[in-house]
């Protein structure tokens, strides 16, 4: 006889299995005995969030978060006003499908330095914040991988993401931690460690890195295939107080091509074996 598998804190993210709708996600999810879920905001496109919530719930399904909300910067200020207006209906998304929080890619914007942009993240989240309170919803701060700092992060270490927590002081502005954004720096045991301190620790993504990568977006791989030692960092959250879901966000083109329910059936051999 085997053993059931424990999957009380496996969360999926919606992108990763990205040819299936959100309905077949689901029902293929809840199948496999997934319990947590993390729903892109594309994947809602066309539906009701209330309908979308109830069949979650149906499902036996815990929301985790939204993704994602974030992309503040700009050096057009109109175009800074959308974003906010923008996080703010992320935020009304979240609520409607019961999501505890937003992730936020925070943002940058190459016609202007990284220290304007980055001051612009931060008056952005500290906007975004009291609407987020009065809905109920957290805003995950994640810092990415620094190849990502001309458009779509000024935050790039969890040390910068920490002082960002620390600069807005808002009971609802937390770190969503990424393996594949954090592995390679040098203080990463660290700053989770004060991450824990803080109390932000809110998410805690998983895939692994391609070697070689032949996309710096849509090339990741499941865990265990590359080169992150995800049990380690997960050992070094669960350290510093983190017991929530782990989520696997794969964004790949090439396991995009494949069959889903193999691939899906592969992510949980992945979690339970190399996570
Ligand atoms: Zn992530």
């Amino acid at each position: 006889m085997s053993t059931p598998l424990d999957l009380s804190r496996l969360c999926v993210h919606t992108i990763t299995t990205k040819p299936w709708a959100i309905e077949t996600a689901i029902e293929k999810y809840a199948a496999a005995g997934i319990t947590g879920m993390t729903v892109w905001r594309d994947a809602l496109d066309g539906r009701d969030p209330a309908a979308v919530r109830r069949k979650i719930a149906d499902a036996g399904l815990t929301v985790v978060s939204l993704c994602r909300g974030g992309f503040f910067p700009s050096a057009d200020a109109e175009a800074r006003r959308a974003a906010i207006a923008d996080n703010k209906t992320a935020v009304d998304q979240a609520a409607a499908i019961g999501a505890p929080g937003i992730v936020l890619v925070c943002g940058a914007d190459p016609r202007q330095t990284l220290d304007v942009s980055r001051r612009q993240i931060v008056d952005g989240i500290a906007e975004v914040a009291p609407y987020a309170a009065e809905n109920g919803v957290s805003l995950y701060v994640e810092p990415l991988h620094p190849m990502y700092a001309d458009t779509r992060s000024g935050i790039v270490t969890l040390a910068q993401a920490i002082d960002v927590c620390d600069e807005i002081s808002a009971p609802n502005v937390s770190i969503a931690l990424d393996v594949y954004h954090v592995f390679w720096d040098p203080a990463v045991e660290a700053e989770i460690a004060r991450c824990g301190e803080s109390g932000y620790l809110s998410a805690f993504h998983v895939c692994d890195w391609r070697v070689p990568t032949r996309d710096f977006l849509n090339d990741r791989t499941v865990m265990g295939n590359g080169c992150i030692d995800v049990p380690g960092l997960r050992k070094h959250a669960e350290a510093a107080g983190f017991d929530g879901y782990i989520e696997v966000e794969i964004f790949s083109t090439e396991y995009w091509a494949t069959e889903m329910d193999d691939y899906l059936a592969r992510i949980i051999d992945a979690y339970t074996k190399n996570t």
